[in-house]
């Protein structure tokens, strides 16, 4: 898997000006095809980018909609470039959802083509400027926004309003929908907040591969620090995994976190550069960041996806979490 936002806008221009143009189209395709509402049969078929959006979709649509999800499970948004079978489903697919903010660089050209014909979504529309984190290295927003629950509350909301724009007959059901999804955020937000707030201030802090994780910092009070990109072999690299090492020593932080990208090499580096000032550092377990688990798990969830996270840092970190998260759901290997 490559790593987080390859995809920048400096290194394809071309896929920011799709963007550019494709938000473009949006705004006027909403505006137009919100007018011609949905006439059946039932379910209709939408689809979705990711499994995130694709579950907002799924609670908020019912049994109305049957929900395609592009871009499968464990598969880097950022790098993902659709099939042939990928667009064949967009065009037979009566609306459409996406996440936005540059997460889908790849799909820009077929989203701007779909969106002539068919009403498509950016989920993340509703998030203004000043709740958006920029991302220095892509000179964009940060598009990892479904890390802080409360920001993607707002997803939700885009997804209960676009459905009952294409679906009006049904409007009351998907507020309803959405309402009792929005709750079940809420108790995740909750869970999300306390659990943070247990762990010891001075061990307050997410060491990770990825830059996936600035929202939850933010939102749960979190200091997140990468170590992304780091190479041992370079003399900047090595300065950057000894700054680490130092933080980990006089912080005495206990867990370093992994995921599916994370080069094992820099882990270990900094486990042993620990080590070797007597102090132990474990790694705290695997995050799931761009991707959900496996389909039909709980962590093949949004709800999963973020109960796993956060339990996993906080009972790494020396907090209070149940062992089975939130609702007693996470699989025992966790
Ligand atoms: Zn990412």
């Amino acid at each position: 898997m490559k790593r987080c936002c390859d995809s920048s806008p400096q290194r394809h221009p071309r896929g920011f000006i799709l963007v550019s143009a494709l938000f473009i189209v949006i705004t006027w395709t909403g505006s137009t095809l919100g007018a011609a509402s949905y006439e059946g049969p039932y379910p209709y078929r939408a689809a979705a980018t990711v499994g995130m959006v694709a579950d907002i979709v799924k609670a908020v649509a019912g049994k109305s909609g049957e929900v395609s999800q592009i871009i499968g499970s464990g598969l880097d948004p950022h790098v993902y470039t659709p099939t042939r079978g990928d667009v064949a489903v967009l065009f037979k697919s009566h609306i459409i959802f996406y996440a936005g903010l540059l997460l889908e660089g790849q799909m820009a050209d077929v989203l701007v083509k779909v969106a002539k014909r068919q009403p498509v979504y950016a989920v993340t529309e509703l998030l203004q400027n000043d709740y958006l984190i920029h991302d220095a290295a892509s000179n964009h927003s940060d598009p990892h926004v479904w890390m802080d629950v409360k920001g993607w509350m707002k997803a939700v909301e885009v997804v209960a309003k676009a459905l009952a724009e294409f679906d009006p007959a049904h409007a009351a059901l998907y507020r309803q929908n959405a309402e009792s999804y929005l709750e079940r955020l809420n108790e995740l937000d909750d869970y999300a907040r306390r659990s943070i707030a247990s762990i010891p201030e001075g061990q307050r802090i997410l060491i990770t591969a990825h830059d996936a994780f600035t929202y939850m910092g933010r939102a749960y009070d979190i200091e997140v620090v990468g170590i992304q990109g780091i190479s041992t072999e370079s003399e900047a690299g090595l300065k950057d995994i000894n700054r680490i090492v130092d933080m980990l020593v006089s912080k005495q932080i206990s867990a370093v976190f992994v995921e599916s990208s994370v080069s094992e090499k820099n882990v270990k580096a900094l486990i042993e550069g620990a080590a070797s000032r007597g102090h132990q550092v474990q790694i705290g377990g695997e995050l799931f960041s761009d991707a959900m688990g496996r389909p039909g798990t709980y962590e093949g969830t949004y709800i999963g996806m973020i109960d796993h996270n956060i339990t996993t840092i906080t009972r790494a970190l020396g907090g209070d979490a149940p062992e089975g998260g939130m609702q007693g759901k996470l699989s025992p290997a966790h």
